[in-house]
């Protein structure tokens, strides 16, 4: 079996420590599965057996834009995937993203906690038309977040706004479509066109709960992802086969459909 992991994180060699330590300590008990670093993080795909890692950075304040997306051409390679970020206060969508396609970047990531606007708050919808015409992916942070109080800013209900608004773009709803919010998604936005990953859900998201959103969203619209250093990597492939015993289904979720999504093919890759 092959394995793309959609969703992990990782930093500038310089900043790693500090951004680990920060998110660690208002994370609770969850202990990180790396120092933060690229290197890192290719070491624990390695013992994990991943092919390759899509390392979703959070532009945190309005200037990032630039250094994320240098940071992301620099780490770039057949094994790491870097997504770019873009501020929701910052402008220029448009030029933002054809500079990300032109980089051969994949993808966006959208974390509204960090970003401090709600997924349907209207402020997004110039980025969310930009990369729905580019067709670039965005892996959105859902339901809620271990290092903030039980805020709504990206609950499974929220998405439906989104998708009226933008039919035609690519999201990936993260951690089973809700962060702890398994239930809001089954009822809000199971069978809707958005794809789920599975980060971050290993020992958190009931098996039961996760074959109902397997039964009813189908394997075709799941990703494997981990959410490393917070989730690992063994224990959501574990987590995977537990809720989809079937092996043809498994290909799709393990690397298959990330595949189709990001437009790379992993054997040229390796
Ligand atoms: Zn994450």
């Amino acid at each position: 079996m092959k394995y793309i992991d959609i969703h992990t994180h990782a930093f500038p060699d310089t900043l790693a420590e500090r951004a680990i330590e920060g998110i660690a300590k208002v994370s609770g008990d969850i202990k990180p599965k790396t120092n933060g670093t690229v290197s890192d993080l290719i070491r624990a795909m390695d013992e994990g057996g991943v092919n390759a890692s899509v390392i979703a950075s959070i532009a945190t304040k309005v200037p990032q834009f630039d250094a994320i997306l240098n940071w992301s051409r620099s780490v770039m390679s057949g094994r790491i995937i870097p997504f770019a970020s873009i501020h929701p206060e910052d402008g220029g969508f448009a030029d933002k993203v054809d500079k990300i396609i032109a980089s051969n970047i994949r993808g966006l990531k959208v974390h509204t906690f960090y970003q401090s606007h709600a997924v349907d708050e209207k402020i997004w919808f110039p980025l969310y038309d930009a990369a729905q015409e580019a067709g670039l992916p965005i892996l959105f942070h859902s339901g809620f977040d271990v290092a903030f109080a039980a805020l709504d800013l990206a609950h499974p209900w929220r998405f439906r706004k989104v998708t009226g608004n933008f039919p035609k773009l690519k999201i990936i709803m993260a951690h089973m479509g809700g962060w702890l919010a398994y239930k809001d998604f089954l009822k809000d936005m199971c069978g809707k066109k958005v794809m789920i990953d599975t980060s971050c859900s290993a020992g958190l998201c009931p098996i039961e709960v996760a074959k109902e959103i397997l039964s009813r969203h189908g394997a075709e619209n799941i990703l494997f992802g981990t959410d490393c250093p917070w989730g690992g990597q063994k224990e959501h492939i574990r987590f995977v086969k537990d809720f989809c015993p079937d092996e043809k289904a498994q290909e799709l979720i393990f690397y298959k459909n990330a595949e189709r999504l990001l437009g790379i093919t992993l054997t040229e890759r390796e």
